[in-house]
């Protein structure tokens, strides 16, 4: 049974990872979180149940302990998912970003190599990464894995430079890398600061439901169980060296989105007056990309992935998973997460 370390596997897309890892294949997991505001061990709860499964509170930017944790588990393989995420959070404090997304992947890749050489091991390196390194779009075009990267928020310009650590580790020292840059995820368990969970969340409170500038900046969607399948192929199948972008041929405008979700909560959750009604339009993000697009036929080809839900399906699935479990959101929007584990709830 191979053993993978997995990395910021309590947050959105790396919980949905141990999720999918535990329950669907036979990996040994080691979840390597620095539970920070965005990592909450509540949505690994289920698989936490597994002899198959251990956490470790590791900060990746922390040498000794990464080196240690390499020693200990000597895993066959790293998906690599710990990050700060969150555009926002980069333009009003940047340097966690840069210390995460680029010290952070540096000591991971620095770990990597060393304990490679010294046992003689493959260590199999997926860097996951995101569109936005690309920077942005006119109305038409597609990104691939061609186009220059161009980032314009701290948080792509630190994604973009692990990217290339990632890319170099490669090239120069032989480390079996793989990249994937992916679209913009939506489904369950997603951080409620992020686009789709703030928008569920203020209809349902009956709250303004705040859209940057006009509403018009374009996303390519994808649910994260999609991506999840995508990085298994990547990591399994994916050629040392290569990038696969990732991505759900489904551009959607953000006001379209917001109007899609409340057509689903008159439906699911009616209230009377429709809940677009809420719709408030807010100063825009500065520097905010207006278009994003993937194009995802590389992966198809030569991994053979392929997205299973339609924006339909997902967002129905989605909307449902958080009328359904309210205590995640609650517990996450009291603070509680994140008391318990210090100790003092
Ligand atoms: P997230 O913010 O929900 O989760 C990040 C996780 O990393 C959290 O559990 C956090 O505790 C952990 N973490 C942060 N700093 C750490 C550190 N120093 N050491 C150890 N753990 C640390 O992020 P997400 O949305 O799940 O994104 C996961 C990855 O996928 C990121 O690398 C992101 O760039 C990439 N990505 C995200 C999207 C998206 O739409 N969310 C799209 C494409 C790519």
């Amino acid at each position: 049974m191979p053993t993978l370390l997995v990395t910021g596997g309590a947050g959105f897309i790396g919980s949905a990872l141990v999720r999918h890892l535990i329950a669907d294949t036979d990996y040994r997991v080691v979840n390597v979180d620095a539970l920070t505001y965005a990592g909450n061990l509540d949505s690994v709860a289920e698989a936490a149940e597994s002899e198959r499964y251990t956490f470790e509170n590791v900060d990746i930017c922390d040498a000794d302990a990464v080196g240690r944790l390499f020693e200990t588990v000597r895993p066959d393989g790293v998906i690599h998912l710990a990050a700060e995420s969150h555009v926002d959070r980069s333009i009003d404090g940047p340097a966690a970003f840069v210390q995460t997304n680029v010290v952070g992947t540096f000591t991971l890749l620095e770990a990597a190599r060393r304990h490679a050489a010294q046992h003689e091991a493959p260590v199999r390196f997926l860097h996951v990464s995101t569109d936005e390194v690309y920077g942005t779009l006119g109305d038409t075009g597609l990104f691939t894995e061609e186009t220059p990267v161009a980032p314009n928020s701290p948080y792509s310009a630190t994604k973009a430079a692990s990217d290339h650590l990632a890319r170099a580790y490669h090239h120069t020292y032989g480390l079996d890398v793989v990249t994937t840059n992916c679209s913009n995820n939506y489904g369950p368990f997603q951080f409620p600061e992020k686009l789709l969970p703030v928008v569920i969340l203020k209809a349902v409170a009956g709250a303004p439901i705040p859209v940057y500038g006009t509403g018009q900046n374009v996303r390519d969607w994808l649910y994260v169980d999609d991506h999840v399948r995508a990085l298994v192929a990547a990591f399994e199948r994916g050629v040392a060296g290569e990038t696969y972008n990732v991505g759900g041929h489904n551009e959607w405008a953000n006001l379209d989105v917001v109007r899609a979700v409340c057509t689903l909560l008159d439906e699911m959750r009616p209230a009377g007056a429709p809940h677009a009604d809420l719709v408030t339009f807010v100063t825009d993000r500065p520097g905010h990309d207006a278009r994003y697009a993937i194009d995802a036929s590389k992966i198809g080809r030569d991994l053979g992935w392929t997205p299973r839900e339609t924006f339909e399906t997902g967002l129905r699935k989605t909307v449902q998973w958080y009328l359904d479990t309210p205590e995640w959101t609650e517990r996450v929007l009291s603070g509680a997460y994140r008391m318990e584990r210090l100790g003092a709830g």
